[in-house]
């Protein structure tokens, strides 16, 4: 029969230790079967009444830096004042013993501890409530003090030895629980931050089984390829390589060497993209294994370096051309003026020839050669000068016209039948100049490339910017070359200085235009270019 204690001296309630133990257990399966704390706290403010007396029972936890104890659960009877959220320093409290060493402490007279002790807001507080005598019990994990657990009775002396050993099984249960809850909601944390991770990473992060199988895909991976994760889980992350036929063979070996040495770092490879483009993706694996230590697949996290390399790629381009631009320079202006020497010179020797002096020819080819030697100097000027344009309201139509008449009357043009659609009266600010040099070295390789003669056509298309297409009947560009052909001195010609498209594009960009390739060996060759308005 239990038995709430009367009077000063009340004898202690007889607990039935078989009734005890079942509370005990049931209370303990209820924390282990991960009630939440709350549901415990109210699960033990109504069944221990039986064995305890109290009409009030709180939890204060302590803060991690071991500080502050704070009110996280208080349930009474009546009216509280010192409820949830309540806050005190520990240093200096009358807690202190309780929480530093772990001491249990009962008070049977909480008005007369208050006379003793007026500074323990706490305990003013309690008192106000209505409370009379208090057993305050530490929470202690492996011996520590996580918190205190206070119950608290209107009837003074209510607390006996006993009580205290009764609950300090209970105490220590729900010490524990607190403590996994705790370290359930840091772990939530922790996951929370890896989903976080997962989720914003601007980096792909794919795992795949041993079979090459897709089953993780992330937030980064939708927006690098494209593919939302209903599209991939469970298909071969094969479908992600560039080269059809070879991803299964990659896919293998790649599976293999993160087998054999666990990972696989900065591994460079196309990839393809939903929507067909190629990219440069920089890819780091690491082997997955099972709690048995068995291999079950690899995580990866894939980096799309298509522009970081583009801008290297750019960046060794530019500055190897500026060094070819010095150097071409120098001995360009070295050539020009003993060049020009040359020339007066054979031309007064050759004016000191007869006409009808075999030798006379050999003194016309000596000046033929030194026109083109001149006209590769010219070009290496024009390639090495910084291109500044200077920007007028030109006739887009009109510097095209000019440009075919310069070079409408050399031999190889003869057969070739010129004609320009669209793009009369178009004006654009531009160098004319400039302009002309791009469509000289344009109409001039169409020239070239059709010496049996045949159409160039110029089609200049308005829209948001100007685009200009030249487009020959040619015999077109082999594919090994088409990467090739802006490169400064790339030519296939035995003449050629390779250096008009180079120079062409320098102006292109200069005025903030872009100029590119479309061919068809045997069939014909377009240029694009496309100017802003
Ligand atoms: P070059 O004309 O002195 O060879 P360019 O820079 O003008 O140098 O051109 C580079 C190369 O690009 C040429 O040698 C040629 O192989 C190729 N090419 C350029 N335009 C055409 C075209 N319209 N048709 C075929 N090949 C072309
Ligand atoms: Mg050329």
């Amino acid at each position: 029969m239990p038995l709430a204690p009367s009077g000063k001296h009340a004898t202690l309630p007889v607990i039935p230790p078989s009734g005890e133990l079942r509370l005990l257990n049931e209370i303990i399966q209820k924390i282990n079967s991960g009630m939440s704390l709350d549901e415990v706290f109210n699960l033990i403010y109504d069944r221990l009444r039986e064995f305890v007396p109290y009409h009030r029972i709180a939890v204060a936890l302590v803060d991690p830096k071991r500080e502050i104890l704070s009110i996280t659960a208080a349930k009474s009877d009546g009216k509280m004042v010192l409820t949830r959220g309540y806050t005190g320093v520990i240093a200096g409290s009358s807690l202190e013993p309780l929480v530093r060493e772990g001491r249990t402490r009962i008070i049977n007279d909480l008005q007369e501890y208050l006379a003793r002790k007026p500074s323990s807001d706490s305990t003013r507080l309690i008192v106000k409530e209505g409370m009379r005598s208090s057993l305050t019990l530490p929470l202690l994990v492996e011996g520590q003090p996580i918190g205190v657990m206070f119950f608290s009775s209107r009837l003074p002396d209510a607390y006996r030895p006993a009580h205290e050993e009764f609950l300090r099984g209970i105490v220590g249960h729900v010490a524990m629980a607190i403590e996994r809850s705790r370290l359930m909601d840091a772990l939530r944390e922790k996951s929370d931050y890896l989903e976080n991770i997962l989720n914003n990473s601007t980096d792909a992060i794919v795992v795949v089984d041993m079979e090459n199988r897709i089953r993780t895909w992330n937030e980064g991976a939708r927006r690098i390829f494209g593919y939302d994760e209903s599209e991939v889980l469970g298909k071969h992350v094969g479908m992600l390589v560039a080269e059809e036929g070879q991803s299964e063979e990659e896919m293998n070996r790649i599976r293999d060497q993160v087998e054999r040495d666990g990972f696989l770092k900065d591994y460079e490879c196309v990839r393809r993209t939903k929507d067909g483009r190629k990219i440069i993706s920089s890819i780091t694996s690491t082997l997955l294994r099972d709690k048995q230590g068995r291999a079950i697949g690899r995580s990866s996290i894939v980096r799309d370096v298509t522009r970081l390399r583009k801008l290297q790629e750019d960046l060794v381009k530019s500055q190897s051309l500026a060094a070819v631009g010095e150097l071409a320079a120098t001995v360009a202006h070295e050539i020009k003026n003993p060049l020009a020497g040359i020339s007066g010179a054979i031309q007064v020797l050759e004016d000191a020839i007869p006409r009808s002096d075999p030798r006379r020819s050999v003194v016309g080819e000596i000046l033929e050669q030194i026109r083109r030697l001149d006209n590769t100097v010219r070009d290496l000027l024009a390639f090495s000068r910084p291109t500044a344009p200077v920007r007028q309201e030109i006739d887009v139509g009109e510097t095209l016209a000019r440009a075919w008449s310069l070079l409408a009357p050399q031999p190889g043009a003869s057969e070739v039948r010129f004609a320009i659609a669209g793009g009369e009266g178009m004006r654009l600010l531009a160098d004319a100049h400039l302009l002309e040099q791009v469509w000289i070295n344009l109409f001039q390789n169409a020239i070239e490339a059709m010496p049996r003669g045949g159409e160039l056509r110029v089609l200049v298309h308005d829209g948001e910017s100007i685009r200009i297409e030249v487009r020959d009947t040619g015999s077109g560009i082999d594919a090994a070359h088409v990467g090739k052909l802006f490169r400064p001195f790339f030519s296939t010609k035995t003449r050629g200085t390779g250096l008009g498209l180079a120079i062409s594009r320098k102006i292109v960009e200069a005025h903030g235009g872009s100029i590119w390739f479309a061919t068809r060996p045997g069939i014909g060759t377009s240029v694009f270019v496309e100017l802003p308005q």
